[in-house]
C-alpha cells in the first residue's frame, strides 16, 4: 500500500485536526510549575510503540516544547508491508528495518528512548507500569514506572487466532521480522526434509505442502512471493521434488481479496489458478495439528482434513492485553477495540490519546453526534431549514465525519441533493429536515471503522503531532468546528483520514493497485508502480537505498537460499 512520511504529512497538515476545546479545558494546556523548581516544567509525553502510528507522531513532534519518553519492546520501526518479501529473501531483515534512535536523533529536542514493554497503563494515577525486556539483574525485576501529563497509546494489535486449537503451537505468523525470518528458515527446512533418503512420495509432498489461512493482502502476498522463490529458484535446487509442491490458501469468506474492488479479487483469483496456487474459499478452519488442518467447507457441509508441512496463519488482528486491560479500566470492556473520538482522545480517559491498529474512532458517538446536530439544526426551526443553513449543517456534519462525504459520494449525492430540488427540478427555498433525517438515516450503517493499516496509522501520528505542535496557537485562534450543544469552538479541526489506495503484489511481477478517484490497474506495469512507490515510502535513505539494492541482487543473482 502507499504509505508513507511526507505525502501523508502534508495531507494531514492541510486537513488539520482537533485535541481540544478552547473555551472550557484545554487538553494540551500550559506548562505546570514544579515545586522545586522555578521554571516551568514542560509537560511529560510518553509514547507507547515505535511502529508506524508512534514512529509517524515522532517524527513531526516538535520535542523541544515537551519532555518526551518512548517505550517499545523494539529499538526499531520496521516497514511492514515488505514483511512478505523478507520470508523469501527478496529483501534481507535488516534492508527494512531503522533504528529508532536514528529517527529520534534527527527531532528538535530530546526524545528519551526506553527499550521495554509497557505492562499497565495506570489512567487514574497517570502513570504506565514497564518491564526491560533486556535480561539483566542489573535492573532488579527490570520494572519502572513513567508518569505522564499526556500518553499516547501506539500499541498495535497482535494476531487473532480466534481460540482455534492448535494455531499458537503449529502454526506461523507474519507480523513482526523475527516470524519473517523464522518462515523464511522454516521453508528452506521443508524443502531439506523432503529430500532426504528414506520418505515415500505421500511424505515428500506432505512436507512440500504449504497452507496460508486468510486471503486478506497479506495472505495473499505471501502465497505470491512464495510461489516464485519456488518457480525462479528453488525448482533448480531441488529439481527431484519440484513436482510435490502445493501452495493453498484457505479463506472463509468467497473470494480472496474481498476488500479490494470485485475486479482485483477475481484477477488474483484466475492468476492464481493459472500459477497452480490452490484458492480454498468458504472454508473455516476448525483445529491445526503439527500434522494437518481440519476444516468446515461451506459448499460441501463437511468437514474435512489435509496434511501440511508448514502453516501461516494470517486472519486478522486483535487487542493486546495491556489493551484490554486499559479498556476494563476505563469502562470500554465490553469492545473489541480501543475507542477514541475524532480528535484522537481515548473516550473516557483524559490525556490519553490512541493511534493506529489498537483503536478506532467510536461508532455510537458518530451517530449521537450526528442525532445532537440535526436537534440542534431544528430548534425554532419548525422542521424547515433554509438552504444556507441546510449547507452550515451539511458542512459541519462533513468536516466532522469524512465517512459522510465518502457516502453521499457513492450514492452520487443523488439523496441529498434530491432534496435541494423540488418534484418539478427547480430550486427549493427550504429544505424539510424530516426528509434530510431520513435520507442520511442510512449514513450510520454504511459507517465502518477505519482499516488497520499502516496508511490510517501514519497519518493519525501526523495529525496528532500537528496538535502537539500548534497548542499555543490553536489555543488563541482556534480553528475547529463550531460545538453544537454548548456553543464555543473546538481547539483543532477533527482527524480526517485520506486514502491513498492500496497494493496487492499478486507474484510473477504483476501487481493490482486500487488507486484514488475509483482508479484499478493490474498487471506488470503496476508491479513497477508497486516498486517505486515503495522505495520512495522508506523511512530514511538508508532504507531505500538498500531495498532497492536488495530487488537488484535478486534481479541479478536470484534469491539466496542458505538456512541461516
Ligand atoms: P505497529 O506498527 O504494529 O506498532 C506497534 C508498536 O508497539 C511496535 O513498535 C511494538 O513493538 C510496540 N509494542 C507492542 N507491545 C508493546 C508494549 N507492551 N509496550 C510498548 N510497546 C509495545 N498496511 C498498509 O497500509 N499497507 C501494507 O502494505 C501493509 N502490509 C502489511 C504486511 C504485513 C505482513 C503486516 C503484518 C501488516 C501490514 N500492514 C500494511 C498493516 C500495518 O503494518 C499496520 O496497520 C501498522 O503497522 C499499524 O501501525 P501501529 O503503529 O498501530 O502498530
Amino acid at each position: 500500500y502507499p504509505v508513507g512520511s511526507k505525502l501523508l504529512v502534508l495531507c494531514t497538515l492541510s486537513s488539520g485536526g482537533l485535541v481540544a476545546y478552547s473555551e472550557s479545558q484545554s487538553h494540551i494546556g500550559s506548562p505546570s510549575v514544579d515545586v522545586n523548581q522555578s521554571e516551568p516544567r514542560k509537560k511529560r509525553v510518553v509514547v507507547l510503540g515505535t511502529g508506524w502510528a508512534g514512529t509517524s507522531f515522532l517524527k513531526d513532534l516538535d520535542a523541544s516544547a515537551y519532555d518526551v519518553q518512548v517505550v517499545s519492546p523494539r529499538n526499531y520501526f520496521a516497514f511492514t508491508p515488505l514483511l512478505p518479501s523478507v520470508t523469501c529473501g527478496t529483501v534481507e531483515a535488516r534492508s527494512i528495518v531503522e533504528p529508532v534512535r536514528n529517527i529520534i536523533k534527527k527531532r528538535k529536542g530530546e526524545v528519551k528512548f526506553w527499550e521495554a514493554e509497557c505492562i499497565k497503563i495506570d489512567a487514574t494515577n497517570k502513570q504506565v507500569i514497564c518491564r526491560s525486556n533486556i535480561d539483566s539483574n542489573l535492573v532488579g525485576n527490570g520494572e519502572f514506572s513513567l508518569e505522564y501529563d499526556y500518553l499516547v497509546v501506539a500499541l498495535g494489535a497482535q494476531v487473532n487466532t480466534f481460540n482455534t486449537p492448535g494455531v499458537l503451537e503449529y502454526c506461523h505468523f507474519l507480523k513482526e521480522v523475527e516470524d519473517a525470518q523464522k518462515i523464511r528458515r522454516s521453508v528452506i527446512d521443508c524443502f531439506e526434509k523432503a529430500i532426504l533418503p528414506g520418505l515415500s512420495e505421500e511424505e515428500r509432498r506432505t512436507n512440500l505442502h504449504f497452507v496460508i489461512v486468510g486471503g486478506g493482502p497479506t495472505g495473499v502476498e505471501f502465497a505470491a512471493e512464495l510461489h516464485d522463490f519456488f518457480q525462479e529458484d528453488l525448482v533448480k535446487l531441488y529439481p527431484s521434488v519440484k513436482d510435490l509442491v502445493k501452495i493453498t490458501v484457505i479463506q472463509s469468506g468467497d473470494h480472496i481479496l474481498n476488500m479490494f474492488d470485485e475486479r482485483i479479487s477475481s484477477f488474483a483469483e484466475q492468476k492464481f489458478r493459472r500459477d497452480g496456487i490452490e484458492v480454498q474459499t468458504g472454508s473455516r478452519v476448525l483445529s491445526v495439528s503439527d500434522k494437518e488442518i481440519t476444516m468446515n467447507v461451506k459448499s460441501k457441509g463437511e468437514v474435512c482434513s489435509i496434511p501440511h508441512g508448514l502453516v501461516v496463519w494470517s486472519t486478522g488482528v486483535s487487542t493486546r492485553p495491556v489493551v484490554r486491560d486499559l479498556m476494563e479500566q476505563i469502562g470500554q470492556g465490553k469492545r473489541h477495540v480501543l475507542a477514541t473520538d475524532e480528535w484522537l482522545r481515548v473516550k473516557g480517559c483524559e490525556s490519553v490519546y490512541a493511534i493506529g491498529d489498537c483503536t478506532s474512532v467510536d461508532q455510537r458517538k458518530i451517530r449521537e453526534d450526528i442525532v445532537a446536530i440535526f436537534a440542534a439544526a431544528d430548534k425554532d426551526k419548525n422542521g424547515r431549514l433554509t438552504i444556507s443553513e441546510f449547507q452550515d449543517v451539511m458542512g459541519d456534519l462533513i468536516i466532522r465525519y469524512p465517512q459522510v462525504e465518502l457516502y453521499l459520494k457513492s450514492q452520487h449525492l443523488g439523496d441529498v441533493t434530491d432534496l435541494l430540488r423540488d418534484s418539478e427540478g427547480n430550486d427549493r427555498v427550504e429544505v424539510d429536515i424530516e426528509q434530510f433525517k431520513l435520507a442520511l438515516s442510512h449514513v450510520d450503517s454504511q459507517m465502518k471503522s477505519l482499516p488497520a493499516t499502516a496508511q490510517v496509522a501514519a497519518q493519525q501520528g501526523a495529525y496528532l503531532s500537528r496538535c502537539f505542535n500548534r497548542r499555543d496557537e490553536c489555543g488563541e485562534n482556534p480553528e475547529g468546528p463550531r460545538r453544537f450543544r454548548s456553543g464555543g469552538q473546538h481547539q483543532f479541526l477533527p482527524f480526517r483520514y485520506k486514502h491513498f489506495g492500496q497494493f496487492a503484489p499478486l507474484g510473477g511481477e504483476q501487481a493490482a493497485a486500487e488507486l484514488p478517484g475509483d482508479w484499478v490497474s493490474m498487471g506488470h506495469s503496476t508491479q513497477w508502480l508497486w516498486y517505486s512507490v515503495y522505495a520512495s515510502k522508506q523511512v530514511s535513505w538508508r532504507t531505500r537505498v538498500l531495498v532497492v539494492s536488495d530487488w537488484t541482487r535478486r534481479f541479478v543473482f536470484g534469491r539466496d537460499s542458505s538456512r541461516i
